[in-house]
């Protein structure tokens, strides 16, 4: 084994509080043949992580140990005896799946984030290997088989880079698959970490781009990221215009919400892909009937799909817009996430976990 540090979920904190994060050393395993070791240079803090820790202060039903962080980058600084595709100095990027079963319908068509074992998580998961629950990329070291550990390519900014493996796929996947590009129209709700991408995504694959939000003040933001329309979903008129429109629209808001709304705004046969919440919706058929419309969902992507992503993101200089923070100031982070006030993601920096640990405001 070999020890490196990382931020951890306080233990008993009690019931109906959210966690804080504490510095502390964790093991990272021995590495197995296919294994590489991966310097966590950056991590960016995605909502899952704060709802992991309110299910640990919650009900204790989270996972335990935690900690969080599952879209991160950083350098490969060993690799087992027979890793073939990365070495010693790599620069690599890592999302919220490490393994998955390799064998089932969906492993085989490359979309190993819906295996039907169930594909291990960055953190929180089970590792198939031993059966010890993963710990995220709050940390300064990750251990994971070379599947999974994808190159980044040159040009992208390794910070701006990191939110793309979890943010950036989990709107990609659903954007290609349902044929956003010249001649179709896409809305997005939500300017968040997830929104805010499918707005580049989008309008880089060359579909008619628009932005719906409660804000009329997020329309330059909107504007700034390549949507061209934008939609003030607290204005009835608007909304009348904009009834039947949207061949695609890309629901990223994460509170939970009723969907008739949005599905008003889908086109004719067109799809609403509800991304930004899990969890039960409500929802009047009548929405679905007229018109023709399907509603869809989506989460994280395959090794493929992540692959093409990110040549994709080199390609057209796409990374995240983002607030980059000391490690350090991870609580911060976490709690300005909870009140929405980011733009359009948090992403930390590790290397303050190299010193001596005196730091950190929280640490202690
Ligand atoms: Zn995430
Ligand atoms: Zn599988």
């Amino acid at each position: 084994m070999r020890t490196t540090v990382g931020w951890h979920a306080e233990p008993g904190n009690g019931a109906g509080t959210t966690p804080t994060l504490r510095r502390a050393p964790l093991e990272r395993r021995d590495l197995r043949p296919d294994d590489v070791a991966v310097r966590v240079d950056y991590c960016g803090v995605c909502h899952t992580d704060l709802h992991a820790l309110r299910a640990a202060g919650a009900d204790g039903s989270g996972p335990r140990p935690l900690v969080p962080g599952h879209e991160f980058t950083g350098v490969v600084t060993e690799t087992g005896t027979e890793v073939t595709r990365f070495r010693a100095g790599d620069p690599v990027a890592v999302g919220n799946i490490v393994d998955s079963c390799g064998a089932c319908a969906m492993c085989r068509i490359g979309q190993e984030n819906f295996c039907h074992d169930f594909p291990t998580l960055t953190y929180g998961g089970t590792d198939r290997g031993d059966g010890s629950t993963t710990l995220g990329g709050y940390s300064r070291a990750y251990v994971l088989g070379e599947r999974f550990a994808y190159a980044l390519p040159a040009g992208l900014d390794p910070a701006a880079a990191a939110p793309l493996l979890c943010a950036g796929i989990t709107v990609w996947e659903p954007l290609r698959a349902l044929g956003a590009g010249p001649g179709t129209s896409v809305a997005v709700a939500g300017l968040g970490g997830l929104g805010h991408l499918a707005v580049k995504f989008a309008a880089a694959l060359g579909a008619d781009t628009s932005v719906i939000s409660r804000s009329p003040g997020k329309a330059e933001d909107a504007r700034r990221l390549g949507a061209r329309g934008f939609v003030v979903s607290t204005d009835a008129e608007q909304l009348a215009a904009a009834r039947d429109r949207f061949d695609i629209v890309i629901d990223t808001v994460s509170a939970p919400h009723d969907l008739g709304g949005y599905l008003r705004l889908v086109a004719l046969d067109g799809t609403l892909s509800h991304l930004g919440h899990l969890g039960p919706v409500t929802l009047e058929t009548l929405d679905l009937l007229i018109g023709r419309k399907k509603l869809s969902s989506a989460g994280s992507g395959g090794r493929r799909g992540t692959a093409e992503m990110l040549a994709f993101c080199a390609a057209h200089g796409i990374t995240a817009d983002i607030e980059l923070l000391p490690s350090a100031r991870v609580n911060e982070a976490l709690d300005r996430l909870d009140r929405g006030d980011v733009r359009h993601r948090f992403v930390l920096d590790l290397s303050d976990l190299d010193g001596s640990g005196r730091q950190g405001p929280t640490d202690g």
